[in-house]
């Protein structure tokens, strides 16, 4: 028997979904075609709501500049991962619901007429979480802005690194910021917006370190969770603490825009930051001072054991093996822009440009042949990155 349809509805207490939405901050009750214009911002009272990354995309390029790239790569499931469901059909649904094969888009377009390299996460697919694939496309952002002397934007949205791929998600942390790097002594502008929320892994690598740091209103920006953080150190932490607000006051924002001036703000930003043209770039690279480093620091303080003479296969740093990892996996970026890290112990001596752009210059035979094996052999973002450009020509 079929079911019986009531010729009524029972008395509404709610609104439909597909037309309304309730702030959750003035509780007011919006109407989604007005919300969608006003930026997803309530008009009420200001409300921040999460922006799909495509939408991102459309509020901050000119219109029909933006030129997708890498939009083939799909994550795969290097670790054969289920929780409540598997991995694969997590992936599948999130693909269903936001439209996007994956967690972040890349690509290239202009502000104002202004060319800029752009990435934008969805907090829709997965919490915006950060597999081998989002690593990766941060990773060929920051290297394309790097070889074609275009100012980097990344757009984050993130609830951090993606458990369902492990340790191949942590991987991405040294893997982006060893492209930031080689971005930073090129000289090359990066902006970073953080926006609602900008969590764990991803705040912990890419997102805190742009050149200029911007962020909406009220955006929640943090590492660990309210009740880890106060755990660990065993305080109560202030109200807001993990909020922009905050953060702009202990500087690690530099602005919070609203949205509607965000585009504004960025292009008042780009008549500032220039990235220097290819030919005086490697001229200005060599009068950088060598300032504070986060991945030399670490490199530094890794790549002991291997210069005091000891085993220098064993001891080799761990911190080096995932900047290794882009040169296998990157068949479209040349060779140069792909390379692993500079050295520490060379940093002090050589101009920073030749470390940047020549790593092979000073290097031992040995240990670069060791690397290459490393990176095939050990470094697993490799499997995450080269798959799915595999699934993408199958699929
Ligand atoms: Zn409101």
């Amino acid at each position: 028997m079929p079911p019986i349809r009531l010729p009524f509805r029972g008395r509404r207490t709610d609104f439909p979904p597909d037309l309304w939405t309730r702030c959750p901050s003035c509780q007011e009750m919006l109407f989604n075609k007005q919300l969608e214009k006003a930026l997803r911002v309530c008009p009420n009272c200001g409300h921040h709501f999460r922006l799909a990354a495509r939408r991102r995309l459309e509020l901050l390029l000119d219109g029909g500049s933006f030129r997708e790239r890498d939009a083939g790569l799909q994550s795969v499931d290097p670790l054969g991962f289920a929780d409540s469901k598997p991995y694969p059909d997590r992936l599948a649904a999130a693909q269903l619901a936001t439209g996007e094969r994956e967690a972040a888009i890349w690509g290239t377009g202009s502000i104002e007429g202004r060319p800029v390299a752009i990435c934008a996460m969805d907090f829709g697919f997965i919490g915006g979480s950060m597999g081998a694939v989002v690593g990766e496309k941060v990773t060929r952002a920051a290297e394309a802005a790097l070889a074609e002397r275009l100012p980097l934007i990344v757009v984050s949205a993130s609830g951090g690194a993606r458990m369902q791929e492990g340790t191949f998600s942590l991987m991405q942390l040294a893997k982006t910021m060893a492209a930031l790097e080689r971005l930073r002594a090129g000289r090359v502008p990066y902006i970073s917006v953080m926006t609602d929320p900008t969590t764990g892994g991803v705040f912990a690598s890419f997102a805190a370190v742009g050149d200029v740091n911007l962020a909406e209103p009220n955006a929640l920006i943090g590492f660990a969770g309210a009740r880890v953080s106060g755990g660990t150190i065993a305080e109560e932490l202030p109200p807001g603490f993990q909020r922009a607000e905050f953060l702009l006051q202990h500087g690690f924002v530099d602005r919070i825009v609203p949205r509607p001036e965000l585009r504004d703000e960025i292009v008042r930003l780009l008549e500032y930051l220039v990235p220097p043209r290819p030919a005086e770039a490697s001229a200005e690279v060599a009068a950088v001072a060598p300032g504070f480093r986060p991945l030399s620091f670490l490199n530094a303080l890794a790549g002991r054991p291997v210069e005091t003479g000891g085993d220098g296969r064993s001891a080799r740093p761990a911190a080096e093996a995932p900047a290794t990892v882009p040169t296998p996996t990157m068949p479209a970026v040349p060779a140069t822009t792909g390379l692993g890290l500079r050295p520490a112990h060379r940093e002090a001596g050589s101009p920073p440009a030749e470390a940047a752009e020549a790593p092979k210059a000073g290097e031992k035979p040995e240990a670069r042949q060791f690397e290459t094996q490393t990176a095939e052999a050990e470094t697993g973002a490799a499997v995450g990155a080269r798959r799915p450009a595999e699934g993408a020509r199958r699929g």
